[in-house]
């Protein structure tokens, strides 16, 4: 008999820069593993205002890449409104853009990603002592 779940667990890190990319894929898998789910979908949300989810490859170069290009298109210490009351305007834009979630397929009990699509919390105002990701894997469970 096939049964329905919803498994929810919080992920927690630390950043180190103003913009950084941290791969979050082992841990979104292991979440998958733990909850038994095999076919459905794995929601992964993060909960601030300045900070977002990616799904990309992870190459050195390419990172960089996109740290340049956040940097061009919502320059830090720019002439931001919110600027006068908060000096982050740079990061709501950026996770703005992102956004804060993606959903991936899971099938056979696996996420189903691109072998070149890491999923990325991407810190935008950091360092930060504490990132929460909430990660919700709902499906079908044998
Ligand atoms: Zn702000």
């Amino acid at each position: 008999m096939v049964g329905f779940k919803v498994y929810r667990r919080e992920l927690k890190y630390k950043t180190s820069k103003l913009i950084e990319f941290i791969d979050i894929t082992r841990d979104v898998e292991g979440v998958v593993g733990e909850s038994g789910v095999r076919t459905g979908l794995t929601h992964i949300f993060v909960p601030h205002a300045t900070a977002a989810i990616l799904a990309n490859e992870n190459e050195h170069g390419l990172l960089n890449d996109f740290t340049e290009l956040i940097r061009e298109l919502f320059r830090p210490g720019g002439g931001w409104m919110h600027n006068r009351i908060d000096n982050n305007a740079h990061a709501h834009l950026a996770a703005g853009f992102i956004g804060a979630d993606r959903t991936f397929p899971v099938e056979d009990g696996r996420l189903v990603r691109g072998t070149w699509q890491n999923i990325f919390l991407v810190e935008l105002d950091g360092p930060r002592s504490m990132r929460r990701v909430v990660v919700t894997v709902t499906g079908e469970v044998d």
